[in-house]
């Protein structure tokens, strides 16, 4: 029997990228998942007078929204003169530093925070004024201090169903937010599955007439900005605290914290402050348990002496293929 393929990519739309996705129908699952191509001129990555572009396809999952055979194909963007990479295919950077640094193993675990929206405002939100300021929305349980549970539940059910290495979810600090977990994964893997997570982020909420935002700091004031902490570490560090010290090092070695803060995403000035948990942008400082920190050593890896850490740094609507590519060339080239 046919079956439906999503063929899912990201746009070429500045500064953030917008996810497209479009349906081929395949003769039954036992086909080969073809090439395709579609209108760059309508997802800004290529004039109308020569529209196409190339859709390669690099990872399938069967598709949670439609069962059955049905699958998600999430694509690379190529040119269709030299099929090489399209500008706005980042992907490649994550596959080139796997490529060069596979040996030492890197895992990522990234943590996807996001904002659910309806009718212009954060949901669970009053129509007019605030709600009560931030305190019992984290991780709480009740009508009052949670909304978009039902979105969240049938989102983690996809993913699992998909085949997604979903570790967790939460409630995070401000009211109508939240977050999920992808990991651990390598560099290319990580950043693939978070892609096909927001995916069906947007296309679940979609069906609650909800919005599902990654915008890094949603509401001005007194709440908390959106990151996606990403958990790294190589088999080095997962061995031994002198690697997990070392990687910290890495991070902050001169000329890095500059570069890996202009490659973590839009709106760094408004959501690393200082406050909400979050290092200033100008500093780079780690440390144990410091939630304040740029990059944190949880406290089961300081008293196991190995495992991994986490930058705090990363918006929430970061490129996982730039981050993964850079933590992994500045930590493995460190600790090769
Ligand atoms: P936090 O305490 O900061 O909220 P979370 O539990 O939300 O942390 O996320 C931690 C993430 O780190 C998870 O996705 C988990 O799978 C991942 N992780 C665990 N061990 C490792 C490791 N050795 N290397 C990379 N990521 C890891
Ligand atoms: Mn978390
Ligand atoms: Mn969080
Ligand atoms: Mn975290």
């Amino acid at each position: 029997m046919a079956i439906r393929a999503e063929y899912i990519w990201i746009d070429g739309t500045e500064p953030l990228p917008y996810i497209r996705s479009k349906t081929r129908i395949l003769d039954d699952r036992t086909t080969d998942i073809p090439v395709w191509g579609f209108d760059g001129s309508s997802t800004n990555q290529a004039p109308g007078e020569n529209s196409d572009c190339v859709l390669q396809p690099v990872f399938t999952c069967p598709d949670p929204i439609r069962g059955g055979d049905n699958v998600l194909v999430l694509c690379e963007v190529l040119l269709p003169d030299t099929m090489q990479p399209h500008p706005s295919n980042t992907r490649s950077l994550a596959v080139a530093a796997l490529e060069k640094y596979g040996d030492q193993e890197p895992w990522f675990g990234i943590e996807q925070e996001y904002t659910f929206f309806e009718a212009g405002r954060p949901l669970g939100w009053p129509i007019e004024g605030y709600p009560a300021p931030q305190g019992p929305y984290y991780c709480g349980v009740g009508a009052i201090e949670i909304s978009g549970r039902a979105v969240v539940e049938a989102h983690t059910t996809a993913c699992i169903e998909a085949g997604l290495a979903i570790s967790g979810t939460n409630a995070e600090v401000m009211l109508g937010q939240w977050e999920f977990q992808i990991g651990p994964a390598d560099t290319v893997s990580a950043a693939d599955q978070v892609w096909v997570a927001r995916y069906l982020l947007y296309r679940i909420a979609e069906d609650y007439g909800i919005d599902a935002s990654i915008d890094a700091k949603p509401m001005k004031g007194d709440w908390n900005g959106a990151g996606c902490h990403t958990n790294f570490s190589t088999n080095a560090m997962r061995e031994g605290y002198d690697a997990v010290i070392a990687a910290c090092e890495a991070l902050g070695a001169p000329g890095k914290p500059e570069e890996h803060i202009a490659n973590y995403g839009h709106g760094t000035e408004e959501r690393l402050t200082g406050m909400h948990e979050t290092a200033h942008h100008s500093e780079y400082r780690y440390g144990v348990s410091d939630r304040g920190a740029s990059v944190r050593i949880p406290w089961q890896v300081a008293k196991d002496q190995k495992g991994y850490i986490e930058d705090r740094r990363p918006n929430a609507n970061m490129d996982p293929y730039v981050v993964t590519a850079l933590i992994t060339s500045t930590c493995c080239e460190a600790l090769a």
